[in-house]
């Protein structure tokens, strides 16, 4: 390659929440860092888009709330971005009814017909004929489509491993801090890059053969198996497809986010996106609303990857990669991607705050 700007020392080859964060890191240092991000815009998965209609932020890869009780990475952000105090709240539809989760006293007293206190939930929950009620209406259809398995494969075992809470807190993250950026993920990422010593270039892959072009290190946020040209196979994903329509009305359902939990209905969620900025009044007035229907779909080479499937052959796969990733000591790889793992917004930033520069 001979088009690279000679006083880049380092590369950060893709601009999701991973990348930016080194990128800035790296330019407050004292590095010249050039960016290269595959996609047209910056902000890998967070990514969102202003409808002109009607003003609505749509987050193009599904709902994306920022959540943590990791002091580091919440001041780390809010360098870049103020956030609207929006407490997320999940609710779920079954049988026809809408009940509030996570798994909690207002969701077993309107399921059960019950009154409990917070002291008798425990015993209720620890009740075999309960969680197995419980586990058929709200887990069972939910993780079947999540996963393309049959509801008869699903284990009960995992309603042990859920959360109950004794009292009535419907917040679903039990994370100290949250919030929405309020002028956008796409200003909040306009920000991190805003430095002058941090060039982006949209449309630019970055490829192994590009290695040796920069004096410095490479931080590498792509898949680790793309790096490589799928050479041992490629890592497996489980992938979702998104419907979205703008419909003509003020309100659809009421709030952000309705979880269809029956294994009939084909899709898993659906996500109204203004329900995400209460504070726009304008916005939440107008007699227009845009809904997005999530469908989880099969995964093959070239679709949008969205969960790794964490298995024995997958981690013996992702371990050959990672081998041929050692070979070039100046190859930094992270991110959800890279590193093939699930990562929420504030650990890829808490990973990257850690990442050694
Ligand atoms: C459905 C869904 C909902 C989620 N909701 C939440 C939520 O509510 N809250 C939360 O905290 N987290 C949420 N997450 C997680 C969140 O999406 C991730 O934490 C975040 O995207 C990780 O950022 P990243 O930089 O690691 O990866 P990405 O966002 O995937 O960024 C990687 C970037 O690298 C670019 N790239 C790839 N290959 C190359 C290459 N060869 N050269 C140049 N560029 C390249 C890509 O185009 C992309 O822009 C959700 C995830 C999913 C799947």
């Amino acid at each position: 390659m001979n088009d690279i700007n000679q006083t880049d020392d380092v590369l950060v080859a893709g601009a999701g929440i991973w990348g930016c964060t080194i990128a800035r890191r790296l330019a407050e240092a004292g590095h010249r860092v050039a960016v290269w991000e595959k996609r047209g815009a910056p902000g890998g998965n967070v990514r969102c888009e202003t409808d002109s209609e009607t003003g609505i932020e749509v987050h193009a890869y599904g709902s994306h709330i920022f959540h943590t009780h990791d002091r580091e990475a919440w001041n780390f952000v809010r360098r870049f971005t103020e956030f609207n105090g929006y407490q997320h709240k999940v609710l779920a539809r079954h049988g026809g009814k809408t009940y509030h989760l996570p798994l909690g006293l207002a969701m077993i007293n309107k399921f059960f017909g019950v009154e409990l206190e917070p002291g008798e939930v425990a015993a209720f929950m620890s009740d075999e004929k309960h969680s197995s009620a419980i586990f058929d209406a709200f887990f069972r259809g939910y993780t079947s489509k999540q996963w393309g398995r049959p509801p008869e494969d699903i284990d009960p075992a995992i309603i042990k491993r859920v959360p109950v809470r004794s009292n009535y807190d419907t917040n679903y993250f039990n994370d100290y801090w949250q919030g929405i950026p309020s002028d956008g993920y796409n200003a909040l990422f306009g920000r991190l890059l805003d430095h002058p010593y941090i060039t982006l270039e949209t449309g630019r892959e970055f490829s192994i053969d590009d290695i040796g072009s920069f004096p410095g290190k490479v931080y590498y946020s792509g898949p680790i198996d793309a790096l490589f040209g799928y050479r041992f196979g490629a890592l497996p994903w489980r992938s979702l497809r998104f419907e979205t329509e703008r419909l003509d009305i003020a309100d659809f359902q009421g709030t952000s986010v309705v979880n269809y939990t029956e294994a009939e209905v084909p899709y898993t969620r659906i996500h109204e996106f203004k329900h995400y900025h209460p504070e726009l009044k304008d916005v939440m007035a107008r007699p227009k609303t845009i809904i997005c229907r999530e469908y989880p779909a099969e995964w093959k080479p070239g679709d949008e990857p969205y969960y790794p499937v964490n298995n024995r052959e997958s981690a013996e796969l992702l371990e050959k990669y990672r081998e041929e990733a050692a070979k070039h000591p100046n190859l930094i790889i992270g991110g959800r991607l890279g590193q093939y793992r699930y990562y929420d917004m504030d650990q890829a930033v808490s990973a990257a705050l850690k990442v050694e520069i």
